[in-house]
Formats: structure tokens, C-alpha cells, sequence
């Protein structure tokens, strides 16, 4: 099983271009923010651990990212692409151990996905998500709160704002970035200032023969 992991700060555009390559690469997008925001919603034991910790933009522990990512990661039967995981040093090492567990996880790239800071958080700020499908919107774009692939309601979460997104930030550069240097040269980057339809070109340059 092929394996592409994104490695961003937040709002860079992670969720945005797994979709991409779910659709058009028949790849499966584990997006762990999703499923610790499904857990929230479904008021869960782990969910009600960790919402506030969620609101505050502080990581959520390593054994409980294990325990949701591990439940959906057993599901896989297709290539997967991970959107947030691993977000620390353990959790790459934990990434690591199911590799030899399940000996069919082929790490193939490392996307680092770069934006400008200023960018990002002009994003945050106009962000709205599709509560039942995850897919990402723009307030500067959409006419009406429903989502263009599936209906649903579209909303602004909890931490998208800009004091929270300056920790999460901070964390970013603190917990995550150094894995760019576990990776070593599987990582490759990208730029994601600019539009979409640039963005997908740079993807498909690098999926080229995937599809
Ligand atoms: P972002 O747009 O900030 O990258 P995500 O949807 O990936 O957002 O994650 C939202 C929040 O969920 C994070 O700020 C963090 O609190 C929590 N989270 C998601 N993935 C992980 C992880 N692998 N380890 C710890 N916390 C996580």
C-alpha cells in the first residue's frame, strides 16, 4: 500500500489537496483532524477529552491519535494519504511500527506543503468546512452555506481564528516541522500562495503515472 504524507502548517491546504488526490488518484484520505472532530461530534469518550484541547490549537496526545488512526488505518485496503498524522517525532516513530506490523506500508512521499504566514491566516479567517464530508470552502467564494459536493451544512470551526491559528502555528514550527529532516529526502515541496489550479499542477507533476 502506497503511502503520501502532508506535512503543513495549518490552513496551507492539506485537507484541500487530499481531496484532490482522493478523487483523481483513487488514493484514501485519513485526515486525523477529521476523525478527532467526528469524535467531538458524536460525544465520545476521546471526544470529550479532547475538545477543548482542540479549541486551545495544543496537539492531542500521541495514544490517542494511535487509537483513532490505528482503528481507520486497519480499514485500508487502498493507498492512503495522511493529512495530519504524524504531527511529532513519536508519532512518525509510531507510523514506523505499523510499517513493520503490517509489513505493507510503502512511505512513497513526504509533501511538505508551504504557504506564507500572512496567507494562511487570511484563509483561516474566511475558512468554512462541510460538516459531513470535510471538504473545504471559502467565504470569499461560496454564495450559500451548503456544501457543493454533498449539501450539507457548511461552518467555521471552533479554532479557526486568529489568535488559535498563532498556536497552532507555533506548535507547527515546534512539534512538526522538524520531521521534514526525519524524512530526509522523501520530502518534496510545494508552494501553495497562489491558486488552486497551480497547486493541482504541482500535484499532478509529482503523481504523474499514479492515476
Ligand atoms: P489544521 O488545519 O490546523 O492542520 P487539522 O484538522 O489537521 O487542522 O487538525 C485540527 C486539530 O486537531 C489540531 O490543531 C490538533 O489539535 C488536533 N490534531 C489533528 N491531528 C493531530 C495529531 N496527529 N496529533 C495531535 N493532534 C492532532
Amino acid at each position: 500500500m502506497k503511502c503520501i504524507i502532508l506535512i503543513a502548517a495549518p490552513a496551507a491546504g492539506k485537507g484541500t489537496i487530499s481531496k484532490y488526490i482522493e478523487d483523481k488518484y483513487n488514493y484514501k484520505h485519513i485526515s486525523t483532524g477529521d476523525l478527532l472532530r467526528n469524535e467531538i461530534k458524536k460525544n465520545t469518550e476521546i471526544g470529550k477529552k479532547i475538545k477543548s484541547i482542540i479549541s486551545s490549537g495544543s496537539l492531542v496526545g500521541d495514544d490517542v491519535i494511535k487509537e483513532v488512526f490505528e482503528k481507520e488505518f486497519k480499514k485500508s485496503k487502498s493507498n492512503i494519504i495522511l493529512d495530519g498524522i504524524p504531527r511529532t517525532l513519536a508519532q512518525a516513530k509510531m507510523l514506523d511500527e505499523l510499517d513493520k506490523e503490517y509489513d505493507n506500508i510503502e512511505i512513497d512521499k513526504v509533501i511538505h506543503i508551504d504557504i506564507d504566514k500572512e496567507i494562511a491566516i487570511d484563509r483561516i479567517e474566511n475558512r468554512l468546512i462541510c460538516e459531513n464530508c470535510g471538504s473545504v470552502f471559502s467565504k470569499k467564494v461560496i454564495k450559500d452555506s451548503k456544501c457543493t459536493k454533498c449539501g450539507d451544512n457548511l461552518v467555521s470551526r471552533e479554532d479557526d481564528n486568529k489568535e488559535t491559528f498563532l498556536d497552532r502555528y507555533n506548535t507547527f514550527l515546534k512539534e512538526t516541522k522538524p520531521l521534514l529532516k526525519y524524512y530526509g529526502d522523501k520530502v518534496i515541496t510545494i508552494y501553495n500562495n497562489s491558486t488552486l489550479e497551480d497547486i493541482y499542477k504541482n500535484v499532478d507533476e509529482l503523481l504523474e503515472g499514479d492515476e
